[in-house]
């Protein structure tokens, strides 16, 4: 059996990091001020007091003595602080005491409770600690990256995520250059306003990050803004921290961290866990910008040079969602060669690949340029038309002029007992009067489509 052990806590930033150490069996009883933790130490066998350091004032100084004094020599103190430089300040620390520099990993005060140091190893351990510490966050983090493998949109999302984390900031970044492109646009942020998130650019030479990211260098702003923590904001809203993502020397893309969660600026440790964090995360990256890019060109369909479903099931939200910023209706058809199955039975499979070829262009010629034409499955098709909506004049009427030309083809059976030639059947959707989202619209269509098969095909009907 584990023996707990207790410890008191004053303090508040650190619980999630303290409560981790529970299953070690170490228990944090959090109190709210040093007279609490100096009252329960005369009822309480505990072990020590972890203590958040406040601003540094005489009445602290007065309670900290206080606590001292009723801690006595054998429990540990252990002192909390946001600022690395308070690690080397003579704050009178004694032997038994310890210094904590915040943000920590819990692991780090794990060691510290199990193995205190003698006072002339404490700081250099401390520092050489801190090191290794995040070094091991760095091979974790790294590990977790590259389970992801080449899903991109996934691994910019737990990047960013783990990199606020770590340095502990509210707002961060991550912008990437598509292969070929120059231009450098954000693919996962946390923080900022969608509106910002869309249309943030960076282009190499221009602005801040543009300079960084031509010159591969990093950067550390460390002077607090007008609206700093000075003004009683939580935020240390003037620190940042610009690095360029580094592969094979060129710069593929920008990490933007800002806003500091905690008082004070980034410091240099972040900066260079960002790097390191950067570098190791450089080919896992490059290899989901190169698998998206060759993800992208898979979009067409072989047989007939359409785009394939693939492609269907990525742009059709992305068209309802332009659709909806702008106002306008999008209108979605879905085509079926009728009795199809006959035909290939009585032609052969090859004729049959011939007649799907055939109507493809038809469909194609039939429909404007801003119109995708869509290959979605054996010999079915599906059109989606930007801008259209499902009055006369519009889609419907779209649809059928491609069924009459299909029907015009004239493409024949040639057998007895078989329709005399290939027929269309379609059903006609819109956004955003007969549905509210991709799902929704392909069903409706879909429904219209049956309908028609019903009502005896060669014919084309709107939801
Ligand atoms: P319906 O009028 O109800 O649509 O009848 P149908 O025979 O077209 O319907 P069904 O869905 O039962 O059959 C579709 C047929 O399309 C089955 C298959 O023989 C044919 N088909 C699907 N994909 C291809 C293809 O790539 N090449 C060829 N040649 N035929 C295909
Ligand atoms: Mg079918
Ligand atoms: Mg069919």
């Amino acid at each position: 059996m584990i023996q707990t052990l207790e410890y008191l806590y004053v303090g508040n930033r650190y619980l999630s990091e303290v409560e981790q150490l529970t299953p070690r069996g170490v228990d944090f009883v959090a109190v709210r001020s040093v007279y609490e933790a100096i009252f329960r130490l005369n009822k309480e066998q505990v072990q020590g007091i972890l203590v958040e350091l406040p601003e540094i004032s005489g009445d602290f100084g007065r309670a900290l003595k206080a606590l001292r004094g009723a801690a006595g020599r054998k429990r540990l103190l252990i002192l909390m602080s946001e600022e690395e430089a308070e690690a080397q300040r003579p704050l009178g620390i004694f032997d038994h005491e310890e210094m904590l520099a915040c943000p920590f990993y819990p692991n780090e005060l794990w060691k510290r409770l199990k193995h205190p140091q003698a006072p002339a190893e404490r700081h250099a351990l401390a520092r050489l600690g801190s090191e290794a510490e995040r070094l091991s966050a760095l091979i974790d983090d790294s590990r977790m990256l590259n389970r992801l493998t080449s899903d991109l949109a996934k691994l910019a999302e737990k990047y960013v995520d783990r990199v606020r984390s770590r340095v502990r900031a509210a707002k961060v970044s991550l912008f990437l250059r598509e292969p070929g492109q120059r231009e450098m646009r954000i693919v996962h942020a946390t923080g900022l306003d969608p509106e910002i998130v869309e249309k943030a650019r960076i282009t190499p030479g221009e602005g801040v990050a543009g300079r960084m990211v031509s010159e591969r260098r990093s950067m550390l702003v460390q002077e607090a803004g007008a609206d700093g923590p000075a003004s009683g904001r939580r935020y240390q809203a003037g620190s940042y921290m610009i690095v360029p993502q580094l592969w094979q020397g060129e710069a593929m893309g920008v990490l933007c961290v800002a806003e500091r969660m905690r008082p004070g600026p980034f410091r240099e440790s972040d900066l260079a866990y960002l790097e390191a964090f950067s570098e190791s995360a450089a080919q896992t990256f490059h290899n989901a910008l190169l698998f998206r890019t060759a993800d992208e060109l898979a979009t067409i369909d072989e047989l007939t040079g359409l785009f394939n479903r693939r492609y269907f099931n990525r742009v059709l939200p992305q068209e309802i969602e332009r659709a909806r910023r702008y106002k306008h209706d999008l209108t979605l058809a879905m085509l079926d060669v009728d009795h199809f199955k006959v035909y290939n039975d009585t032609n052969g499979h090859q004729a049959g690949d011939r007649v799907l070829r055939k109507i493809a262009r038809i469909l194609q010629e039939s429909f404007r340029d801003a119109d995708i034409v869509v290959r979605y499955g054996g010999e079915e098709f599906v059109v989606i038309m930007p801008e259209t909506t499902r009055l006369p004049g519009n889609g419907v009427d779209f649809v059928d002029r491609a069924r009459r030309l299909v029907e015009e083809a004239d493409i024949r059976y040639n057998a007895p007992g078989a329709p005399t030639r290939v027929t269309v059947s379609g059903g006609v959707a819109s956004f955003p009067s007969q549905a509210q989202n991709a799902q929704e619209l392909v069903r409706r269509a879909d429904d219209a489509q049956f309908k028609a098969k019903r009502a005896g095909r060669n014919r084309i009907l709107g939801a």
